[in-house]
């Protein structure tokens, strides 16, 4: 299961600590928009979101969104909260990680991703090997597929919880 596994499991993006992450090294972040920084069935990130998001580059650390939605409401969410995008994103495969990689001069050593899904997001930052967040989703709403998804993640966590 290495590749489906995360190496940090927190119940969302503003408990993850950042210093045990810049401790590991990290310097980039690449994150996941629906259901990691914002419920799917909302357009507004939540104000604790936005604050959290404001303050990492205190922390050191530049951020990039990369996004499987299609729509174009989400390059204006980005806007709004200040960090570049790559949407169209085909998780969990390569090309889009690259870009964002590129966008944020990181490399996989440096840079780690965040996101809600173990299939897109931490699969895909593992085949490239940089480190992995697991976030808990910030809302019960989904694409048909990711909720079929949703059971077989549950077996891959076996009952892990997360760190905070
Ligand atoms: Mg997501």
């Amino acid at each position: 299961m290495g590749m489906l596994s995360p190496d940090f499991y927190y119940s969302s993006v503003t408990a993850i600590d950042l210093a045990v992450l810049r401790q590991a090294g990290v310097r980039h972040l690449l994150i996941d928009l629906d259901n990691t920084l914002m419920p799917r069935d909302s357009s507004e990130v939540p104000p604790e979101v936005r604050t959290w998001v404001n303050a990492l580059p205190d922390t050191g650390m530049n951020a990039c969104l990369v996004s499987n939605n299609w729509h174009a409401h989400v390059a204006s969410v980005a806007d709004g909260i200040g960090l570049p995008i790559v949407t169209r994103a085909l998780k969990p495969f390569p090309p889009a990680f690259r870009k964002g990689l590129r966008v944020l001069g990181g490399t996989s050593d440096t840079t780690a991703v965040v996101g809600d899904q173990i299939f897109t997001d931490v699969l895909g930052g593992n085949l490239l090997g940089m480190m992995t967040v697991l976030v808990l989703p910030q809302s019960t709403s989904d694409l048909p597929h990711t909720l079929l998804l949703r059971r077989a993640e549950r077996r891959v966590l076996a009952g892990r919880e997360p760190l905070a």
